[in-house]
């Protein structure tokens, strides 16, 4: 039946073409497949057929089409790649292997399995893209064949077809496709609204067949009058598109006025330009509706003119200029870009450097391993629209919208984007976080000495842009950690009179690591500073047993005075259980003893401590974090601050001081300023034991006459 349509129309596109392997893998598949039938009671070899007879409709090599006639043996039949290698080589079990394995990634499931699936998806893509090719055709048959389903997995079906295959299918230009599946999952998506603008499109049907008819016509003599050939086509536009501008613009379908389109296929791109001035001088157009697809193409090679006119009896109307060739290639996309050579097809660099953003799709799934962070990369790049600037020199870059400058820096190379600290755009000096408009021409400032800091992440709207910072940072940041670990161990070390550098040397601390399973020293000092190994540990792992005992026996005499200073200070925390570890309070929110903490790793500070809550704390490196608990017992005063705002009166500050004296808490420092008439703002720095003798002294300050509030004084915490 079909296997010669398949054959005759290969043989057209490709003359020299093996057609023997295409004949064998049939008779292959149709063994395998015997006696299964889809859902519909047809006999299951329909199916291949049909996926084999897609991929040559977009003129794809034997190899592929092979692969679509035997894609679901190794599922369904229990086929092994061995047999499949034997049988027809490397390259079509490796085909079908691939595509056999992006059948079995689950889109449905929960985000994070969904996100690590489409990665893989992407990286099977990244390594043959006509596996993809092959899922595509697969998916755009079993769509088209849905009915017999049920309805619960034919939403289910469209809905990832919605999310994961028209999008890719739509990057890789293959428009047909992409029409037809999303014409397809709009209907299962909502049948009652599909089934509703079916039947209003219906209802004009006869009228609109002959305002095509004659618009077409009145087009074609229009240009043939300044004789230019074309070919006219005219149709009502895909429904799915329609509902789209409904929901975007909030409309009804009665209210949508371009409901037709038309094409005007000429020779050249000159004749396109001029098919475009003849249209518009004869009838009006919205100049703000006007798309220039030739001078700047789609990103996914797209080309042609678009316009929107005022055309006969008053009617809105789309039409696209655009040459035959560009024609083919939107129709086929990616497709229409494979060469034979030798024997074989090929997609020449240059070409597939028309589809860059393809390119940098794969490169994310390749450096970002995160699976969370490699989805929430490539949405944006491969799910929103476009807009595009320049270069300089005059290359063309794409953004989805919402870009930014910054975004263009790294679009350019990492390092620029690195280095960038400012953005001229059309000339003019603008900042980083400035929105690209199509059309800008933007040129980046850059400095040896900049470095990406955190606040980039909030400007940066692009994956590949946020990923690079992302990694920057974190390196930064790890350096940090180490030199941070490196100098407690030092400090440990001193306190037993040795040497971190000369132990070093003597291969000593390389050996720890061995023992702990680092690979390098500098492994070993992030994980100190991250409090994953504690510096007693190594100490006593390096060093002598009698040192630890002569340090308890008899201190030495810096030792003494070094514990002398720590009593004074000592410190009230536990750093995972560990004390005497430098510590500094956090200014931004003041924690004081029984409240819960958490403590930051910070260069030469020690740990800083922060409440658990602190939106500082939460932005900062979660890996610098350690995990601290305040002493049980109490550890001497700590001190804390209040904001008293009182009316201000005679004998407020004697009250005051009155309360202070029969709670028994020290005021260390005050400041008075009158705020407003007749109000007074008092901060007091009192030293107090923890949290609930701080709360206690602020209920008592709160009853005194003339008192209208007492409050905490944290810095920042509030920003
Ligand atoms: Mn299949």
């Amino acid at each position: 039946m079909r296997l010669n349509d398949i054959l005759d129309k290969v043989s057209e596109y490709a003359p020299n073409a093996d057609l023997d392997v295409i004949m064998r893998a049939y008779v292959f598949s149709a063994k395998a497949h015997a006696g299964q039938v889809r859902k519909s009671g047809e006999p299951y070899l329909t199916h291949p057929l049909a996926v084999a007879q897609i991929l040559a409709d977009m003129k794809m090599d034997v190899d592929t089409i092979a692969t679509g006639l035997l894609h679901d043996t190794m599922e369904d039949c229990l086929v092994t790649p061995d047999e499949i290698k034997e049988l027809f080589g490397d390259e079509v079990s490796e085909l079908v292997d691939g595509v056999t394995k992006i059948g079995k990634l689950e889109f449905r499931s929960k985000e994070e399995a969904q996100a690590e699936n489409f990665r893989k998806m992407v990286l099977a893509m990244a390594k043959d893209i006509r596996v993809v090719l092959v899922k595509l055709a697969d998916r755009l048959h079993n769509m088209r064949t849905m009915q017999h389903m049920r309805a619960d997995r034919q939403k289910a079906i469209s809905q990832e077809t919605l999310d994961i295959f028209a999008p890719i299918a739509n990057r890789l230009g293959l428009s047909q496709i992409k029409q037809e599946l999303e014409e397809l999952c709009f209907e299962y998506l909502h049948g009652d609204v599909y089934a509703e603008m079916v039947e209003k499109l219906a209802t004009g049907a006869a009228d609109r067949n002959v305002y095509i008819e004659e618009t077409s016509k009145t087009l074609y003599e229009m240009f043939a009058e300044k004789e230019l050939q074309c070919v006219i086509t005219g149709r009502s536009k895909h429904l799915f598109s329609v509902y789209r501008k409904m929901l975007a613009q909030n409309l009804e379908f009665e209210q949508v006025h371009d409901l037709l389109a038309f094409r005007v296929f000429v020779n050249d791109i000159g004749e396109c330009y001029t098919a475009l001035g003849l249209t518009h001088a004869r009838f009006r157009h919205f100049p703000n509706k006007l798309k220039d697809y030739i001078a700047n193409p789609k990103s996914n090679g797209y080309q042609s003119l678009h316009t929107v006119v005022i055309g006969p009896d008053n009617q809105q109307i789309e039409i696209q200029i655009r040459t035959h060739q560009m024609h083919a290639i939107a129709e086929v996309g990616i497709a229409a870009h494979w060469r034979y050579k030798e024997g074989h097809l090929a997609l020449s660099r240059e070409d597939m450097n028309k589809v860059t953003k393809l390119r940098e799709l794969f490169e994310a799934a390749r450096e970002v391993e995160d699976p969370q962070e490699f989805l929430e990369t490539v949405k944006v790049d491969l799910f929103a629209t476009e807009a595009f600037a320049f270069t300089p020199r005059g290359d063309v870059k794409f953004f989805p919208l919402g870009a930014t400058a910054l975004d263009f820096a790294f679009s350019i190379h990492t390092e620029v984007g690195n280095k960038c600290v400012g953005v001229k755009i059309n000339g003019r000096m603008v900042p980083l976080r400035y929105e690209l408009k199509s059309g800008d021409t933007v040129e980046i400032l850059t400095r040896e000495d900049q470095r990406p800091s955190r606040d980039w992440l909030d400007i940066a709207k692009t994956g590949r842009a946020l990923s690079k910072i992302r990694r920057e940072i974190r390196q930064d940041e790890r350096a940090k950690g180490r030199e941070i670990g490196h100098n407690l161990l030092e400090t440990e070390f001193k306190k037993f009179k040795a040497n971190l550098n000369r132990r070093i040397k003597a291969g000593d601390i390389r050996t720890v690591c061995k023992e702990l399973g680092y690979r390098k020293e500098d492994d070993l000092y992030l994980a100190i500073a991250q409090g994953r190994v504690t510096v007693e540990r190594i100490a006593r792992m390096v060093l002598p047993a009698d040192v630890f005992e002569k340090q308890q026996e008899e201190p030495g005499a810096i030792t003494q005075l070094f514990q002398r200073i720590r009593k004074k200070s000592e410190s009230p925390v536990l750093i995972n259980g560990v004390e005497d570890v430098m510590v500094t309070y956090a200014k931004c929110c003041r924690p004081v003893p029984g409240e819960p903490v958490t403590g930051y790793v910070t260069r030469g500070r020690g740990i800083t401590i922060h409440l658990a809550t602190c939106k500082q704390v939460m932005a900062m490196d979660s890996e610098r974090r350690v995990s601290v608990q305040w002493h049980n017992e109490t550890r001497g005063k700590h001190s804390g601050e209040v904001r008293i705002i009182c009316s201000d009166q005679m004998g407020m500050l004697a009250e005051i001081g009155t309360v202070c004296k029969t709670t028994g808490i020290n005021v260390t420092r005050m400041e008075a300023n009158q705020i407003e008439d007749n109000k007074a703002e008092l901060s007091l720095e009192v030293a107090i034991e923890d949290v609930r003798e701080l709360e206690h002294f602020m209920n008592c300050i709160e009853r005194v006459k003339g008192v209208i509030s007492v409050d905490r004084v944290r810095a920042q915490a509030q920003v």
